[in-house]
C-alpha cells in the first residue's frame, strides 16, 4: 500500500466552560489558565511536521474551540498557519457552543479564512437542552445560527436524541426547527451512557433513565424522515446535507484517507497506522513542552485489518461501498473479505447489492454499530 502525503488536518481544543454530564471528550472544564501553555504546546507539537503542510480541510474539534474566544482563536489560527496551509477552496471548520458567537469571535473567523462552523446546539427545546446538562438556551443557538449564516459561513448544527425524557413529538419539533434555521448540515447523536461520566453514575443510582430502545429507534427514523423531507440528503448514519453542504473533512476521514492531527486525544492516521496523542491534557503538554513523544496509543494495522475498517466506515455511508473502488483502494476483494457476512445482512433484510455496490438500507443502518463486529477482527 502508498502512503499518500495526508491533505487533511485535524486539531483537539480541549477547552469548555463546563463538562456535560453526559461527555467523556478528551478536555478539561475551567481550567482556562492552562490555555497558555497548550497553545505553546500545540505549536512544539506542529513541529513534528518537516515542514508546511499543504491541506484541503482543517478541522478544529473539541472540547469547544470557541471557548478560547476571538483572541486566543487568532493566536491558534496563527500558530496552525506555521506548518498546515489550506489552499485555496480549503474547508476549513471550527467547533463553536452558541454562547461564545460574538461579532468579535465571528470577525476573527472571517479574517482568518475559516468556511464553516459546527455549532454544538443539541436542540432547540429549552426542556431538552436542560435534560442535556447544556449551559445554553434555544435563543442562543437561532442567534449564534443566524449570525453565522448572515457572515457567510457554511454552518452545521448538532442535534442530540433520547436526552432523559425526551418525547418523540419533542425530537420531531427539534428536527423542523433545525431545519427551519437554514442550516446547510445537520448531524444527530443518540445520547449514550459512557463509563466514568455523571450521567452513568447517576443512572446506576436510579436517578436517570435511559429512553427505551423502541423510542430511540423511532427518534432516529424521525430524524431521516423530517431531514430528508426538509431537503437534506442523508450521506451516513448520524450526517445529514442540503446540497452541496457536505462535511469535506469527514468525507476525508470515510474515505480513509491519511490525516494529521495534533493536540490531546488527537489521532492521526497515515492509511496504515493510527497513531492517539495521550488523552490527559495536563500529560500531552508535559510530553510535548520535554521534547517526549506524546503518543499513547499505536495502533499499527495490517493491509487486510485496514481494508476490514475501510469496508465498515464505507459502509456507514448511505452510497455504500463500489467492489471496484474497494479492490483498487485496498487491494482485497470485498467478497473474499466478508462475503459471508454481507450475505447473512442481506438475508435478513439489512443491506442490498446492485452487483456492483453493497450498501445498507434504512434497517441495516438502524443496527449497523451491532453489524461491525461481523467484519472486523
Ligand atoms: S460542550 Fe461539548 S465537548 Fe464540552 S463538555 Fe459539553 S459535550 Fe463535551
Amino acid at each position: 500500500m502508498n502512503l499518500l502525503l495526508p491533505r487533511h488536518a485535524y486539531v483537539h481544543v480541549p477547552f469548555c466552560r463546563h463538562r456535560c454530564g453526559y461527555c467523556d471528550f478528551t478536555l478539561v472544564a475551567g481550567r482556562d489558565d492552562l490555555i497558555d501553555r497548550y497553545l505553546v504546546a500545540l505549536g512544539r507539537e506542529l513541529e513534528r511536521l518537516p515542514g508546511p503542510l499543504d491541506v484541503d480541510t482543517l478541522y478544529l474539534g473539541g472540547g469547544t474551540p470557541s471557548h478560547l474566544r476571538a483572541v486566543g482563536i487568532e493566536r491558534l489560527l496563527a500558530i496552525l498557519r506555521t506548518r498546515l496551509v489550506p489552499g485555496a477552496g480549503a474547508e476549513v471548520t471550527v467547533e463553536a457552543n452558541p454562547l461564545d458567537v460574538t461579532p468579535a469571535l465571528v470577525a476573527t473567523l472571517q479574517r482568518a479564512g475559516v468556511t464553516r462552523a459546527s455549532l454544538g446546539g443539541q436542540s432547540l427545546d429549552a426542556a431538552t437542552l436542560r435534560a442535556l446538562d447544556r449551559d445554553h438556551a434555544p435563543d442562543d443557538v437561532r442567534r449564534a445560527a443566524g449570525v453565522l449564516l448572515d457572515a457567510g459561513f457554511t454552518v452545521s448544527l448538532d442535534v442530540m436524541t433520547a436526552a432523559p425524557g425526551q418525547t418523540l413529538a419533542a425530537v420531531e419539533a427539534d428536527l423542523d426547527a433545525a431545519s427551519g434555521l437554514g442550516v446547510q448540515h445537520v448531524s444527530v447523536y443518540c445520547l449514550t451512557w459512557e463509563k466514568g461520566t455523571a450521567f452513568e453514575s447517576q443512572r446506576a443510582k436510579g436517578r436517570l433513565h435511559p429512553v427505551e430502545e423502541p423510542l430511540e429507534r423511532a427518534m432516529f427514523e424521525a430524524a431521516i424522515d423530517r431531514l430528508e423531507a426538509a431537503g437534506f440528503e442523508h450521506y451516513e448514519v448520524s450526517n445529514f446535507a442540503r446540497p452541496g453542504g457536505r462535511c469535506r473533512h469527514n468525507e476525508a476521514y470515510w474515505d480513509c484517507r491519511p490525516w494529521e492531527a495534533f493536540g490531546p486525544g488527537a489521532a492521526r492516521f497515515d492509511g496504515r497506522t493510527r497513531i492517539t496523542n495521550h488523552r490527559s491534557t495536563t500529560t500531552w503538554m508535559a510530553r510535548v513542552l520535554a521534547g517526549d513523544d506524546c503518543s499513547g496509543d499505536v495502533d499499527a494495522m495490517t493491509d487486510e485489518d485496514a481494508a476490514r475498517e475501510r469496508l465498515v466506515v464505507g459502509l456507514r455511508r448511505r452510497g455504500g461501498v463500489d467492489r471496484q473502488a474497494f479492490r483498487v483502494a485496498s487491494g482485497f476483494d470485498l467478497d473474499a473479505l466478508a462475503g459471508p457476512a454481507i450475505t447473512t445482512w442481506i438475508g435478513r433484510g439489512l443491506a442490498v447489492d446492485d452487483g456492483a455496490r453493497i450498501r445498507l438500507n434504512r434497517e441495516g443502518l438502524l443496527v449497523s454499530d451491532a453489524l461491525w463486529a461481523d467484519v472486523l477482527r
